[in-house]
């Protein structure tokens, strides 16, 4: 079976030619693929029949089969897809207020990064997604929604895997979701656990594209500790790089910081980071830490949190608290994908 989410435009032509038809039905089922967005090739009305037939025997639309999904009552809404070789991943869709629709998805089956209060650290790593399979989980969201008269209007790459990892499949991808979907450069954010040298060949793209980094502690020991990848590029170097990121594409970074209670929430940690930070084009958002099986840290409290804002203020450091989204169905990253592998054991 061929993929066909996996050519590109010339690709396309050179199949359908192969498949004896005119170069020109090409245009067309690319239409179909990423205009129309069908599922399914009966739906091309203006293919001939042997066309869809010989379509329907060699080819498929996407390879991701969807396992589970659930629902959060903030709407919410988790999936755990198996790619072709059985590797499970997840997506998440997220809608918020003012009608945007933000979908975080997967770079990578596991990750290799060992962050230790992370899902997907925990579990280890897998192997690198193929560029279209990260696509094709924004499409599948996308179909959805146009179906039912809505957008999707963000994507985020915060799911399961470091991108910077496998960041020729990231960057093809996230091509793809502007030219495939139409989804505009800024309304697109990486989030990096800190590759420096990747840090800076994402500035030299020249892409309006958003840049997160994923810092959590100001100091290098203890980043190490919760980090591993730290000792390999310290904060200086990450700093210095993300400098050369926004001097690149003068735009503002964001700063991931998980607030852990007792671990990254103090008022000493907080000038520390305003130190760190001041002068920087960036932004910090505060996510409370999501509680994971295997660490033992907690979230921080509220009242901490605003403390902790209010000394990065001095700094000039703007900060905001991100919600805690789909607490109640584990749509942290990695985290369904963990709970449906523990419920399998449970049954033997
Ligand atoms: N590998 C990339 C992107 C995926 S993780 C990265 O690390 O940036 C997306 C974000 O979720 C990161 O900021 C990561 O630090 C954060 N994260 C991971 N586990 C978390 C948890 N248990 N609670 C809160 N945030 C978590
Ligand atoms: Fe990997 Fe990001 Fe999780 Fe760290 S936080 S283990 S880099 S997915």
């Amino acid at each position: 079976m061929i993929n066909l989410y996996a050519l590109t435009p010339s690709e396309l032509s050179s199949l359908v030619v192969e498949f004896g038809e005119k170069p020109f039905r090409a245009r067309q089922l690319w239409k179909w693929m990423y205009e129309k967005r069908v599922d399914d090739f009966a739906a091309m009305s203006d293919l001939p029949k042997r066309f869809i037939d010989k379509l329907g025997q060699n080819a498929s639309l996407g390879s991701l089969e969807l396992i589970t999904r659930q629902n959060s009552a903030d709407g919410t809404e988790k999936r755990l897809y198996q790619l072709a070789d059985g590797q499970l991943i997840e997506s998440v869709l997220m809608p918020y207020e003012d009608q945007r629709k933000t979908a975080c998805l997967s770079t990578q089956a596991g990750c290799a990064m060992g962050c230790v209060f992370c899902a997907t650290g925990q579990m280890g790593f897998a192997r690198n997604m193929r560029a279209e399979e990260i696509f094709e989980q924004a499409m599948l969201f996308a179909r959805e929604l146009a179906s039912q008269g809505e957008r999707l209007s963000n994507i985020v790459l915060m799911g399961m895997g470091e991108p910077f990892h496998n960041y020729e499949a990231t960057m093809q991808a996230i091509r793809q979701f502007m030219d495939r979907l139409g989804i505009g450069a800024r309304h697109i954010t990486v989030s990096t656990v800190g590759l420096a040298p990747q840090i800076r060949r994402f500035a030299d793209e020249r892409l309006q594209v958003n840049l997160a980094l994923s810092l959590h502690k100001s100091d290098d020991s203890e980043r190490s500790a919760l980090m591993p990848v730290n000792r390999r590029w310290p904060i200086d170097e990450l700093i210095s790089a993300c400098r050369y990121y926004t001097a690149k594409t003068n735009r503002r970074i964001t700063i991931e910081w998980a607030a852990i209670a007792g671990e990254n929430d103090s008022s000493e940690e907080a000038h520390k980071l305003g130190r760190l930070l001041a002068g920087l084009l960036c932004h910090v958002n505060i996510i409370p830490l999501n509680p994971t099986d295997r660490y033992s840290g907690a979230p921080a409290e509220q009242e901490r949190i605003d403390k902790f804002r209010n000394i990065l203020k001095h700094y000039g450091v703007a900060s905001t608290v991100r919600l805690r989204r789909g607490i109640d169905i584990d749509a942290g990253c990695g985290q369904l994908k963990t709970n449906l592998i523990e419920l399998d054991q449970v049954r033997g």
